[in-house]
């Protein structure tokens, strides 16, 4: 079996050793020669040129993705050649556009936050009048890592964007924390999930992951998992779907956005559960029985190293990490060091949380 997956980052990279362990071809289109997941790079190319993606699925049994930015265009042309993409075009849809998700879900009666389409500034200030004079605006494309993502409170605060189109404007929620259920469905039906996670942003990146999410009530659990079931099976997804949550004081729990690949709030599963997101990934998308969620420790803590403004030589912390905190486990993406990119990760298990966060912390603060 084959499995080709579109895009280089670190996502690919990390179905590398699963791909492995399972005895699994995995070959990637990589942005460049460079790119994180390089080891399994096939093809370095251009994911939105359609004859370079068609030519790069010719000899795999399934094409699937590290993210979500593969035109519809494309996708269809895939779909239209005979290739297996999964997730396919009509599920990925609701990844790639905000609006397009809002709608579905309300139709599906799935709980989120307040919203409305707008067009002009016109629609915006009467929808700032309705709900409290403070809100969310959002493209509905493109965005990532808070990128696209603005708080205003002026009706002009988005002029820059209202002429490339419609934008999604949402309550402010005053969210206690944010939450993510991960689950994974196969083609043939079947669904898998792990615990709900409370995941902490900061400067709309992932920064910190507990796994169980702490002080959870079983209702709230129930809800999110009633969710994600409700949204892979309705949306027909394959593969892992990461659906990210806001839990309210009151208890609610609204859908804020989703992602059809594994994601952050699952990398935790690497070191924590039976099988991880990347293993659980590939066997979905290759309809193959899906593995055991269950976590191998009570608690994980999952930390992201980020780039920082000077970072000099990382890989001479490398030594200092291991030395001093043997338990934490590193993952490195072979990225270069931006301000604010993701570069890496720690994860510590533990029968104690606050062991568990500790460990996960003091290994992340050697990259500070
Ligand atoms: P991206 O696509 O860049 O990940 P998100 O839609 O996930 O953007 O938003 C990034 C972060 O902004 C969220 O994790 C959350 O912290 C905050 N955020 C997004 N929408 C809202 C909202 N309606 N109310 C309050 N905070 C929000």
């Amino acid at each position: 079996m084959r499995v080709g997956v579109i895009g280089g980052g670190q996502l690919a990279r990390m179905m590398v050793p699963a791909a492995v362990e399972l005895g699994i071809d995995i070959a990637v289109l990589g942005e460049s020669e460079g790119a994180s997941a390089r080891i399994a790079v096939t093809t370095v190319g251009d994911h939105t040129d359609a004859a370079t993606v068609l030519a790069f699925a010719r000899d795999v049994d399934v094409i699937t993705f590290d993210h979500e930015h593969v035109p519809q265009p494309v996708l269809r042309a895939l779909v239209d050649a005979g290739v297996a993409v999964r997730p396919g075009p009509d599920a990925l849809l609701h990844a790639q556009d905000k609006l397009v998700l809002r709608r579905r879900l309300q139709q599906l009666g799935v709980p989120q936050p307040e919203w409305a389409e707008v067009a002009d500034t016109g629609e915006l200030a009467a929808f700032l009048e309705r709900t409290g004079g403070r809100v969310v605006v959002k493209t509905p494309r493109g965005g990532y890592d808070g990128h696209g993502v603005r708080v205003v409170s002026d009706a002009h605060g988005v002029d820059d964007w209202l002429a490339a189109g419609p934008l999604l404007a949402e309550e402010l929620v005053d969210f206690r924390r944010e939450l993510a259920q991960l689950v994974a469905r196969r083609p043939s039906g079947d669904i898998a999930m792990w615990p709900l996670v409370e995941t902490v942003q900061g400067g709309g990146v992932c920064r910190e992951v507990f796994a169980p999410a702490p002080h959870s009530t079983a209702r709230v659990e129930r809800v999110a998992r009633e969710i994600a079931h409700t949204i892979a099976a309705a949306l027909g997804v394959t593969g892992v779907l990461a659906v990210e949550l806001f839990e309210t004081d009151d208890d609610r729990v609204l859908v804020n956005e989703l992602a059809m690949r594994p994601h952050n709030s699952g990398h935790w599963t690497i070191d924590g559960a039976v099988t991880s997101q990347f293993e659980q990934h590939l066997r979905a998308v290759l309809d193959l029985p899906l593995g055991s969620t269950r976590t191998v420790a009570p608690w994980s803590a999952m930390v992201n190293v980020l780039g920082g403004p000077a970072d000099g030589d990382l890989d001479a912390r490398v030594p200092q990490l291991m030395a001093d905190q043997p338990a934490a486990k590193l993952h490195l993406y072979g990225k270069a060091t931006r301000p604010g990119r993701k570069i890496g990760h720690v994860t510590a298990t533990s029968d104690d949380l606050d062991d568990a966060v500790f460990i996960a912390r003091a290994g992340a603060a050697f990259f500070r």
